[in-house]
């Protein structure tokens, strides 16, 4: 049930099964929980920093140049916990997996409840561009924020990766309307 910025292609040698298996989250939030609003969500980087650490830098700067959150960058205490290193072949580029303040992780109930923490991990195994890697990183972030996928054009939530590294009106306003 880990949320996924889904692989495109991986269908091709992997057949079906994850096609069906995948949460695709049609509805805009990922539930009604999210991060406490009106105070900045807390950020550590982990893992592998050489051409990455820059990129993530730069997703969470969109976040919260763009929208109403305040993303702070920290080296303990955080809220969101993003580890770059080597899962092999996956079906996903990153996973955001959300856990509650009463410790509830991962499921419906995490995500309706007050977010204590968000792991948001990226699969370094797959060669990327700058860009995607961006996308991928404001996408995950956006699931730590409260957003589900969307597939309208434009939006940094359609779950399959691209080379987009802007948020669009809607992204910007489903994050405002709780933060
Ligand atoms: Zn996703």
């Amino acid at each position: 049930m880990k949320i996924k910025n889904m692989v495109l292609g991986f269908s091709l040698f992997l057949g079906a099964f994850f096609l069906t298996t995948i949460p695709v989250f049609a509805a805009d939030y990922v539930g009604s929980g999210q991060f406490p609003a009106g105070q900045s969500v807390r950020w550590k980087f982990t893992g592998f920093s050489g051409g990455y650490e820059s990129h993530a830098n730069i997703s969470m700067g969109r976040w919260h140049t763009y929208t109403d959150v305040s993303m702070l960058k920290v080296t303990s205490n955080e809220d969101i916990k993003v580890t770059v290193g080597n899962w092999g072949i996956t079906a996903w580029y990153g996973i955001a997996y959300i856990c509650d303040i009463y410790g509830n992780c991962d499921n419906t109930t995490a995500w309706s409840n007050t977010f204590a923490s968000c792991d948001l991990d990226y699969n370094a195994y797959f060669t990327a561009t700058s860009a995607e890697k961006e996308n991928t990183f404001m996408h995950e972030a956006g699931h730590c924020l409260s957003l589900g996928h969307r597939d309208n054009v434009g939006s940094i939530m359609d779950p399959d990766r691209s080379s987009q590294t802007w948020l669009n009106a809607t992204d910007k306003t489903l994050i405002n309307n709780r933060y």
